[in-house]
């Protein structure tokens, strides 16, 4: 009754019944609470103990979509603000479906060429979309977190071969600490790579010139003089907090000088790359040593989507290659086996929903996509400015505008706490979703838009939903 072998024929009757539920659940996105309370009981009806014998195929994915499309966070419509979080577009969102559908083993080419050429492929794309040189090496990771890992472990390996260590081999033993710069807009996920790889989240030294982060590029190279030794530069492309970003040129002119390596954290920031109208803002990228980014962020391809970019590929197969798994065979310049390149073994073919999307869309569509979000960040920052009641902490940046409530006669301290539980209460609504940030020593909303589907009334939306929040616990 419950064995897979005696339901064969149910696939594509199950297939269907999502692809049936995907319509109506995709055409009420954009109206939905983005958290809907009236879910949250359905969770419960997730639990229980583990079946004996199964309910069989149809029931289970019928119960599956039941609550999942109720209780599930609707983080990839247009009003998730939180966070830095894409949506799917229609060709990804399909593409992602087909690499479920294939389910292919991608990561060794003799078990799937398909994937390892697909994977190929766009890593070309993304280089040609980002301004990176076509000789670049690369490799998808499942996030930034997991591509900073991939471009610093590459960083790490040559830093401790110019100690005379191969650290793949031998580990960190005897080395000194790896010495990482970067300014305050340097990100935790940076920090947790560093903290895997065995060289302590600590080792970050922070050169910032101000509060918000801005880098202190004199005191960095007065650093960069007295290591002395090989270091690395962590340029960050895109903060979270206000959307700014380091002058990325002038960290690659330190690096280039004092021998460095630079890594640039573009999570969502590398996008800039995509339009004339920002592309200034990641100016130098092409001259990193490797570069992190991110697909489900700005590129609206489902989770789990990152990428790495490293100028010497063979530094990824010294970083990640397992020379003693005999009977993994050897690739070559055509036949890549991708997981030799990067921090997992056995992976999903997730380049099929970034091919589709890529393909679909083109660099036509995704400059119209940034161009609209910056400009939308404008729209916000214009909406701050002339409400009474909203006070701008920072110029908009990319796609991130950092402001908070205010209200006549309140001190600092109190306007922390108010905007403490505006950003609580904002949650709580649902109707818009908005995360709130420490900026400057104050606290802060930091909306960010990487959404396909956000346009000006979203925007707006946002706005009145915080002023109407405000008046009501101002009242
Ligand atoms: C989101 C983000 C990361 C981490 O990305 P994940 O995909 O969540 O692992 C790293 N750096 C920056 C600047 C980010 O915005």
């Amino acid at each position: 009754m419950s064995d897979p072998l005696t339901e064969r024929e149910a696939t594509a009757e199950a297939l269907r019944l999502v692809a049936d539920a995907a319509g109506p659940y995709l055409a009420t996105l954009s109206d939905r609470l983005v958290q809907d309370p009236a879910g949250a009981p359905l969770l419960d009806e997730l639990d229980g103990p583990l079946p004996e014998r199964g309910d069989g195929t149809l029931p289970s994915v019928r119960e599956l979509l039941r609550i999942g499309t109720g209780a599930a966070t609707h983080s990839s419509g247009p009003r998730f603000f939180h966070f830095v979080v894409g949506g799917s577009t229609p060709a990804a969102q399909a593409g992602d479906w087909v690499t479920s559908l294939l389910d292919q083993v991608a990561g060794l080419w003799p078990a799937s060429p398909f994937a390892a050429r697909v994977e190929t492929v766009v890593l070309g794309w993304l280089k040609d979309l980002f301004g990176l040189p076509a000789s670049y090496g690369g490799v998808l990771t499942p996030s930034a977190t997991l591509a900073n890992l991939t471009g610093l472990a590459a960083a790490r390996h040559w830093w401790a071969e110019r100690h005379g260590v191969d650290v793949s081999a031998d580990g960190m033993l005897g080395l000194p600490r790896l010495p990482v710069l970067s300014s305050g807009y340097v990100h935790p996920s940076s920090r947790k790579a560093l903290q895997i790889l065995g060289c302590g989240r600590d080792t970050v030294r922070v050169f910032a010139r101000d509060d918000a982060g801005r880098v202190d590029l004199g005191a960095m190279e007065t650093e960069l003089a007295a290591v002395a030794g090989p270091a690395v530069l962590i340029a960050n492309a895109g903060e979270v907090n206000a959307g700014d970003f380091d002058p990325v040129g002038e960290l690659a002119d330190l690096a280039e000088a004092y021998g460095a390596w630079l890594h640039v954290d573009g999570a969502f920031g590398l996008f800039a790359a995509v339009s004339p109208k920002t592309a200034h803002l990641v100016h130098g990228v092409e001259r990193a040593d490797s570069v992190a980014a991110d697909g489900h962020k700005w590129l609206n391809v489902p989770y789990e989507s990152g990428f790495a970019f490293l100028r010497e590929p063979r530094r990824l197969v010294q970083a990640f290659a397992m020379p003693d798994a005999a009977y993994l065979p050897v690739g070559d310049e055509a036949r890549i086996n991708y997981n030799s390149l990067g921090p997992e073994s056995s992976r999903r073919a997730r380049a099929l929903p970034i091919w589709a999307t890529l393909r679909a869309y083109g660099r036509e569509g995704y400059r119209a996509m940034v161009e609209r979000h910056h400009d939308l960040a404008r729209l916000l920052g214009e909406l701050v400015d002339e409400a009474p009641d909203l006070e701008p902490l920072a110029p908009p940046g990319l796609n991130v505008v950092c402001f908070r409530y205010r209200r006549d006669g309140l001190g600092d301290e109190r306007l922390d706490e108010l905007n403490r539980r505006l950003g609580a209460e904002l949650l709580e609504d649902g109707r818009v979703y908005a995360g709130t940030t420490v900026y400057r020593g104050r606290l802060a909303l930091r909306p960010a838009i990487v959404n396909w589907r956000t346009g000006e009334a979203d925007i707006e939306l946002l706005v009145s939903v915080v002023r109407e929040i405000g008046a009501r616990l101002t009242a």
